[in-house]
């Protein structure tokens, strides 16, 4: 009875103790989403004010360029007022995302054919580039791919792969974005031929606000947010992420996602 009585209590404090650590989670998972909560507010308030700032600049580079006294200077400040701006509608966007992603009930999965959302998007994230970038090779299946996901979380997840692909390859190197049906699996892989990462860095790139100090990454805009967004929504999507890197020959990202 002795032993009984002995076991028994420490039956108890494990259970208190296994308490005290859900109530602690519990806590944590409140503050987090608390967190979300709060950089979508002030994002979404930064929203406005920072239109209205490149509207306006807009209209005074024209008023600038019309003009022919001082134009040089003042010019050369608007220039890098609007970069400055453009930066931070990149990160408000960005950390507008990465809240909604760290919401899953702010998804809706329904069953979908990604074939057409892999299509359009690359072809977005082409007619969106900047600067010349070099051949995507599209690989999709004739038969449809269907998988339970949220069409515009599902299309962010390949306008970051792909986005990222083409800014860290050369122009003259190429890019292969498939897309795959594999045991009951989904499989889209992006592969380029690009800069590549090191070994150290592999494990960080998914971490908010990290970007390489390679200065072929830091000459590109960037709010190290791409790849946190995509695997959170990954995530939320039940799949993962996996990245094969190997410097100066290229990546490979693989995203698996439970099939439909
Ligand atoms: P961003 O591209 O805005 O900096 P991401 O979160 O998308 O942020 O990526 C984080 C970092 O991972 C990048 O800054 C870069 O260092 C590295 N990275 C991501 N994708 C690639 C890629 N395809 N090739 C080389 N480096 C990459």
């Amino acid at each position: 009875a002795q032993e009984i009585g002995r076991d028994l209590g420490r039956l108890l404090s494990i259970r208190r103790a296994l308490l005290v650590e859900q109530d602690a989670v519990e806590e944590l998972r409140e503050l987090d989403v608390y967190k979300s909560r709060l950089i979508a507010t002030v994002a979404h308030e930064l929203r406005n004010p920072i239109a209205v700032t490149r509207t306006r600049l807009e209209t005074l580079a024209e008023l600038v360029d019309g003009a022919d006294h001082g134009a040089g200077d003042a010019g050369q400040a608007l220039d890098a007022m609007s970069r400055a701006a453009a930066r931070m509608s990149r990160l408000v966007e960005d950390l507008l995302l990465l809240a909604k992603a760290s919401d899953p009930t702010a998804e809706d999965h329904e069953p979908t054919d990604l074939t057409p959302h892999v299509v359009s998007t690359v072809q977005l994230v082409l007619d969106s580039a900047d600067r010349p970038v070099g051949a995507v090779h599209l690989d999709v299946p004739d038969e449809p791919v269907v998988a339970p996901v949220d069409p515009s979380a599902f299309e962010k997840v390949v306008a970051n792969l792909v986005g990222n692909a083409v800014k860290y390859t050369p122009p003259d190197r190429g890019v292969r974005v498939s897309l795959l049906r594999q045991d009951g699996r989904v499989v889209l892989r992006v592969r380029d031929e690009g800069i590549g990462i090191a070994p150290e860095d592999q494990a960080r790139v998914f971490g908010e606000f990290f970007r390489s100090a390679d200065p072929a990454v830091r000459q590109q805009p960037g709010t190290g947010l791409g790849l946190a967004i995509v695997e959170r929504i990954v995530t939320n999507h039940g799949g993962r992420v996996e990245l094969e890197s190997t410097p100066g020959r290229g990546s490979t990202f693989t995203v698996v996602l439970p099939a439909g």
